[in-house]
């Protein structure tokens, strides 16, 4: 099959017609093929994003809000095509799929559909001057988003529904390793109505197709969501012209667990925040650690329960785990299993590739569980993505809010205790964006989303997105 950018709402093959393979992990085979999209192709988005913003920004909310929902309504309509879809180009087992990934797409535009309704501007009277301020929140112009391939649709769609909610028109680029939903998108757009040119889907590669965006001196905003190495890249391109600039980086999230937690709760919620999407969700809890006294027996369960995971093929209902995303990302993660032993660590499960029955060719590896000894090794410093968890005890409050603290990213914690004052100790010195207190991962899209140090800059969620996405202008007026 071949997927194609869109752009003013027509379907296009790249200007030079350089193509790329896109690959279907769990069997390890191309199955189609992505535009190797340019600087010309991203030329031709941002033109007819241009083009479309003098009538979409001047759009009524009314008519704004009633397309999203509109696309919402077309995504949950299809719910199980695109989760076939998504479970195909990512590897992510179907139900993972069709519970969470493309359910969340369509919550993303239902939520900003009301929300753009609900977004106001603030007035402020200056008392004894006979002035009234007020403060504008206009849209940007031609907005850029780009997206990781973990959570593909999920992700593109986080960014794209706020930008064009608030009257901006797009141009976006997903993972090119996993194009295929929102290529799908693309048509859905112009089921809903959509007019053409308020979003454009160029496809491609980041150093091409992503930098051409990110530099692209018209585009004036960029929402980004990747590894950190790219954030920092992509912030060094857009400085000079001033950009706006929403940065979702990498993360190596501590899981905290204290002997009087709710035991049964926090051992299979952290079955599911360690190896859930195989480990490749940014908010994945990857560094567990544990109170000294109940280590041993939360070692013991929770390898029995890792080890009823089924690993398998991503289309069967039943699995847990499926390939991971590339063969790349699998030697990537398969390195730092290899290097534990030589770092102190020992593994305590998995650690092997595996073959699945009628997927011999995809990428396959164990849910890998290793007990480290120190905090400062590559296992518990760098972000590995996949899955793998490490395992560290500790004795004290203190001892785990240091070795928690102590990494270079800052996304998010999970806590697990029924004490109070620990658990706002915690909440208040975790430096993190995102602080869970006896659960994982549960999204509530009025909260502000993003992480601290080098997981980022900026928020999404709420209003916090629609403020990105427009530019305030404040207007005083003085009446006699
Ligand atoms: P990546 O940084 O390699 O790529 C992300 C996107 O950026 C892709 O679309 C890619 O093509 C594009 N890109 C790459 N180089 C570019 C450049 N020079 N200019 C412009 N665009 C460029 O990340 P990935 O491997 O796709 O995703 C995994 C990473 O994403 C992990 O680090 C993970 O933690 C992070 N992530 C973060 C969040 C969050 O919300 N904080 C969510 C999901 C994933």
């Amino acid at each position: 099959m071949k997927i194609q950018n869109y752009i003013n709402g027509e379907f296009a093959n790249p200007v030079l017609d350089n193509w790329i393979d896109n690959y279907n992990p769990s069997k390890g085979e191309v199955y189609g093929q992505i535009p190797n999209s340019t600087i010309e192709d991203v030329e031709n988005a941002y033109l007819a994003a241009e083009n479309a913003f003098a009538s979409w920004s001047q759009t009524t909310l009314a008519t704004r809000s009633k397309i999203l929902s509109k696309i919402a309504d077309l995504i949950r309509t299809k719910v199980t095509f695109l989760a076939e879809a998504e479970s195909k180009d990512n590897g992510k087992p179907i139900s993972l799929a069709k519970a969470i990934d493309i359910p969340r797409a369509a919550a993303n535009f239902q939520f900003y559909a009301n929300a753009i309704t609900q977004f106001s501007s603030e007035a402020h009277e200056s008392v004894g001057l006979n002035a009234i301020n007020f403060t504008l929140r206009e849209p940007i112009g031609v907005v850029g988003c780009i997206s990781p391939w973990n959570l593909p649709l999920y992700l593109f769609t986080w960014k794209i529904a706020p930008a064009i909610a608030a009257g901006n028109c797009v141009v976006a680029k997903p993972s090119e390793i996993t194009p295929l939903t929102s290529y799908l998108l693309g048509e859905i757009c112009t089921e809903a109505g959509l007019p053409k040119g308020v979003l454009n889907i160029v496809h491609g590669l980041g150093t091409s197709a992503g930098q051409a965006i990110v530099a692209h001196p018209k585009i004036k905003a960029i929402s980004f969501t990747g590894g950190t190495k790219t954030g920092a890249h992509i912030a060094k391109v857009a400085a000079p012209m001033f950009k706006k600039l929403s940065l979702e980086l990498g993360g190596k999230n501590p899981n905290i667990i204290f002997a009087d937690c709710d035991y049964e709760k926090m051992l299979t919620t952290t079955v599911r925040s360690s190896f859930a999407n195989q480990g490749q969700i940014c908010l994945c809890g990857s560094r567990i650690f544990v109170e000294e006294s109940i280590f041993e027996k939360f070692k013991r369960d929770f390898i029995k329960k890792v080890s009823e995971l089924k690993v398998g093929n991503p289309s069967e209902s039943d699995t847990n785990i499926g390939a991971l995303v590339s063969k790349e990302h699998l030697e990537k993660v398969k390195s730092y299993i290899d290097i534990a032993e030589n770092e102190g660590g020992e593994i305590l499960f998995g650690g092997n590739k595996l073959t699945v029955k009628d997927s011999e060719n995809g990428y396959f590896l164990e849910p890998t569980i290793i007990e480290v000894s120190s905090n400062k090794c590559k296992l518990n410093q760098e972000e590995i993505f996949g899955p793998v968890v490490t395992l560290m005890s500790f004795k004290s409050d203190k001892e785990a809010l240091e070795l928690a603290n102590d990494t270079k990213y800052g996304l998010s914690a999970t806590v697990w205790t029924n004490n109070l004052n620990r658990t706002m100790q915690f909440s208040k010195q975790l430096k993190t964006g995102i602080v869970w207190v006896n659960t994982w991962m549960m999204r509530d899209l009025r909260t502000p989303f993003g992480g601290q140090k080098a997981s980022g800059i900026g928020r999404e969620g709420g209003f916090e997105a629609l403020r990105f996405f427009t530019e305030q202008k404040n207007i005083c007026l003085q009446y006699e």
